[in-house]
């Protein structure tokens, strides 16, 4: 089938989204005091509403689907459109322009986890779900971090031992994001305890509802209760779940990783905020009459330029990924532009709201941004802390010797110890 040129397809991409939503205000319409003010990092909702949202955003994946816009550059063979990287980025653009049913609870399944199916696993794992995730029928989570071993995820400790046909899974995970309401998770297991950390390491897809696997809630700072425990008692995996090689597991869980990266920088634009949100924040100033403060109109253009150039650099690497390069370390300077933002954003709100975002007055726009501003944190330590980004931007892209570590050769190892 001849492929649409990016005009046709902007043409059916609109012809869908006419058909099928509310086409959003324009963002210069925006009025302080009018409409949403749920600014919050992290959306945190009782059950029911997670439910109902959840139901809402599946609904809206099957509807991209029966128009074959739900994976427009996956293969063909599982229910993709094979389309360029353009395509889909134009297809993001527009579907912005309109009011849908929030999607992030897809985040982590189809920006980290399909994407590693697809490069590691059997055909049969990947025919089983990646047609399945991208119509929105079931949701993935990443089964990582470990109460031990999160920055230095080579150390974790979860096992899987062979048994025949099938591995047996025991072992603890923690913060996982969404396991709650995810069909399936990718793990990785310790499946040889004798070889060097990196090397003793095995992904798989495991099933979440199957029998041994308990979800626990986590809950959080700002009341939320968004990431979990999940703890793994005698859990049976076929060895068709397997992601990659036996021991090949660091390989599995880098794919992931860098998926991740790309998918929180690019996500956020680098720059936090879209420019509704530039908008909400020079109407508060106005609002608040600081607009001729010099220090607030400094700090507010500071920010401005700063999800600028984080917007550029961004776009330049996902042009590099267009040329079918590798997404790198640039990957890394993403997020953390991100979380420079994010940070430099609630600093600025709490100057210029002062004791409003501390006490629920009930007044608009107000303390509806504590949640911004405690959830922001977690920006800093999900999908890789700043501190330790900034280790692989050091290494990787500006060539500076690699820190010592305490199972590294490290150049202090053998010096004398008072
Ligand atoms: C919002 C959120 C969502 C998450 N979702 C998931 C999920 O879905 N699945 C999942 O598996 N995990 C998830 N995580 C966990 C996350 O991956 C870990 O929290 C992260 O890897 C850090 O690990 P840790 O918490 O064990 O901290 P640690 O690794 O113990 O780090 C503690 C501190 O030490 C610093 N540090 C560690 N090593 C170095 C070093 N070499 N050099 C300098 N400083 C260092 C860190 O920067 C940090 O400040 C999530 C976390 C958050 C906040």
């Amino acid at each position: 089938m001849p492929q649409p040129t990016l005009d046709e397809f902007r043409v059916e991409c609109l012809t869908f989204l006419d058909a099928n939503a509310t086409p959003r205000e324009a963002t210069q319409d925006f009025k302080w005091g009018e409409g949403d003010d749920d600014v919050a990092m992290f959306e945190e909702v009782d059950a029911a509403a997670e439910r109902r949202q959840i139901e809402a955003a599946k609904g809206w994946r099957n509807a991209r689907a029966e128009a074959g816009l739900h994976w427009i550059s996956g293969p063909t063979e599982l229910g993709g459109r094979e389309l360029p990287a353009s395509h889909d980025r134009l297809y993001a653009s527009l579907e912005t322009r309109y009011e849908v049913p929030d999607q992030s609870f897809f985040g982590i399944g189809l920006g980290m986890v399909a994407p590693t199916i697809l490069a590691h696993a059997t055909p049969e794992v990947r025919e089983a779900y990646l047609p399945k995730m991208w119509r929105g029928d079931i949701i993935g989570c990443q089964l990582f971090s470990e109460p031990g071993a999160g920055s230095d995820l080579a150390g974790l400790q979860s096992r899987a031992d062979r048994d025949g046909d099938e591995w047996i899974l025991n072992g603890q995970k923690v913060w996982t994001s969404g396991a709650h309401y995810s069909d399936l998770g990718e793990i990785i297991c310790r499946t040889d305890p004798d070889m060097p950390k990196h090397k003793g390491l095995t992904g798989f897809v495991v099933d979440m509802h199957a029998p041994g696997v308990e979800v626990r809630p986590l809950r959080q700072m700002t009341g939320g209760a968004a990431f979990n425990e999940v703890f793994f008692t005698d859990v049976r995996v076929h060895d068709s779940h397997r992601l990659g090689d036996v021991n090949g597991g660091w390989n599995v869980a880098l794919t992931t990783l860098m998926n991740e990266r790309m998918s929180i920088g690019a996500g956020g634009g680098g720059g936090g905020l879209g420019m509704a949100s530039g908008t909400r924040l020079i109407e508060m100033v106005r609002h608040f009459g600081l607009a001729d403060d010099g220090v607030t109109r400094q700090e507010l253009a500071r920010l401005y330029t700063n999800f600028q150039v984080a917007k550029y650099s961004n776009q330049r690497a996902l042009d590099k990924i267009k040329a079918g390069q590798l997404p790198g370390p640039e990957m890394s300077v993403a997020k953390l532009a991100l979380t420079n933002n994010l940070r430099a954003t609630a600093e600025f709100v709490a100057h210029v709201l002062g004791p409003r975002v501390q006490a629920d007055t009930g007044e608009w726009g107000t303390f509806a941004w504590s949640r911004f501003i405690c959830g922001e944190p977690g920006m800093h330590i999900a999908g890789g802390s700043d501190q330790v980004l900034r280790n692989i931007v050091s290494e990787r892209v500006l060539g500076l010797p690699k820190e010592p570590g305490i199972d590294s050769k490290s150049p202090f190892r053998d010096l004398p110890r008072n």
